[in-house]
This record gives C-alpha cells, sequence and structure tokens, in this order.
C-alpha cells in the first residue's frame, strides 16, 4: 500500500543518498555558516524519517540542478570545491557557481519567499567562497517558490571571513567533545529536522 510515509521514506532515501559525509578533519562552510547547532545534530544524530524538510530541501535542489546544467558550458563551473587549512581541519566549501574568467562567485537559494534582507548566514557562505576562490565579487540569488527572484551583490568582507572560522573552530570543538552548541532559533528554525530535539532539551 502506498502512503504518505511511503512517500517520505523516498525522499529520505534520496537526500542520504546525496549527502556528502565528512570526517571530523573537515567543516564544510555551510555548516560553520549556519545554525552551530543544527549542524551538530546533522554529525550525530540520524535524521528523522517522516520530515517535511527533506522535500523542502530536495525541491531546492532540483531548481539548483537545473540551472547549474544551463549554465555550464556558458563560463561557469558548478559545485566547485575549494578548502582552506584551519589548525586540525579542513574548512571546505562548494560554491554553486564560479566564472573563473569573470571571478564572479553564486551563491544559490530558493525560499518560500524573498527575504528583506539576506540571511546573515547566507552571506557568511557566499563570502567565504569569495575568499576561498579568490573572486572579484560575489552575488547570492534568492529564488522563491511564489517565482519572484532577487540578487544581492556582495563585495569580499574580511571580518566576516574570519567569524566564518572562528564559528568552524567552534563546531569542529563542539563535534570532537560532543557537546552541543546553543541554539541560533530563526525563521530557519520551520524547516528544521532537528527542531523537536532542540527544543525539547537545552
Ligand atoms: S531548531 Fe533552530 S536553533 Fe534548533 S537546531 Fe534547528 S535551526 Fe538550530
Amino acid at each position: 500500500m502506498l502512503t504518505a510515509e511511503t512517500v517520505y521514506g523516498w525522499f529520505r532515501e534520496l537526500v542520504e543518498k546525496r549527502r556528502r559525509v565528512y570526517s571530523l578533519d573537515r567543516i564544510h562552510v555551510s555548516e560553520a555558516a549556519g545554525c552551530l547547532r543544527r549542524a551538530y545534530y546533522e554529525r550525530t544524530w540520524p535524521r528523522p524519517a517522516l520530515d517535511p524538510s527533506n522535500v523542502v530541501m530536495l525541491i531546492g535542489n532540483g531548481v539548483h540542478e537545473k540551472l547549474q546544467e544551463l549554465l555550464t558550458g556558458k563560463g561557469w563551473l558548478v559545485e566547485v570545491e575549494a578548502r582552506y587549512r584551519v589548525g586540525e581541519f579542513w574548512l571546505v566549501g562548494h560554491a554553486d557557481l564560479y566564472h573563473p574568467d569573470e571571478g564572479v562567485v553564486v551563491e544559490l537559494k530558493t525560499t518560500n519567499k524573498l527575504p528583506v534582507e539576506p540571511y546573515r548566514s547566507h552571506l557568511l557562505q557566499l563570502n567565504a567562497y569569495t575568499y576561498m576562490l579568490r573572486a572579484k565579487r560575489g552575488y547570492l540569488v534568492y529564488i522563491a517558490r511564489s517565482g519572484e527572484v532577487k540578487v544581492y551583490r556582495h563585495s569580499l568582507d574580511k571580518g566576516m571571513w574570519s567569524q566564518l572560522v572562528k564559528r568552524a573552530i567552534k563546531l569542529h570543538k563542539a563535534i570532537t567533545t560532543r557537546t552541543k552548541p546553543p541554539r541560533e532559533p530563526g525563521p530557519w528554525c520551520t524547516h528544521c529536522p532537528y527542531k523537536w530535539q532542540c527544543l525539547a532539551k537545552r
């Protein structure tokens, strides 16, 4: 019998297949830029099975992939890996789009509705790719499910870069010592797969 649970199961399987699993000597830029507690849970808890956030994530990934497919061959490189050594670990990132001739890096974000201002976590992420790829400038592209699009231009901010590195160090320490980082609540909590654990146990 086909039920909603079956379909959630399909999505979960897809997410697990695509999930990049990192060893302790790597912290991903997106982990350090977003809620550190969520990143900690991702590393230490199995993902819940019946979870709408898997569906939301894969819908967003579909848009990313279609745009990346279109722009490959137009001078853009996709999922470009960048690394930076921080003490005991590598800070690793994958930029959605990078144009080496133009020195431009682009981060794509699908959302339910356009934010009034870009999220700090998204700027931290884009800023890190701008730094790591030595890009001249970056663009943060929001694509809303309503069909609206908003683009923010960004130039390298060294203060944001050191903030991101400090966050990566904090996360690395939290994982190695199995100490849950503090909550970083915000609108992103709505689609957080760990919100029940997070709310239940401080
Ligand atoms: S519910 Fe919010 S604060 Fe808690 S882990 Fe998820 S994103 Fe972080």
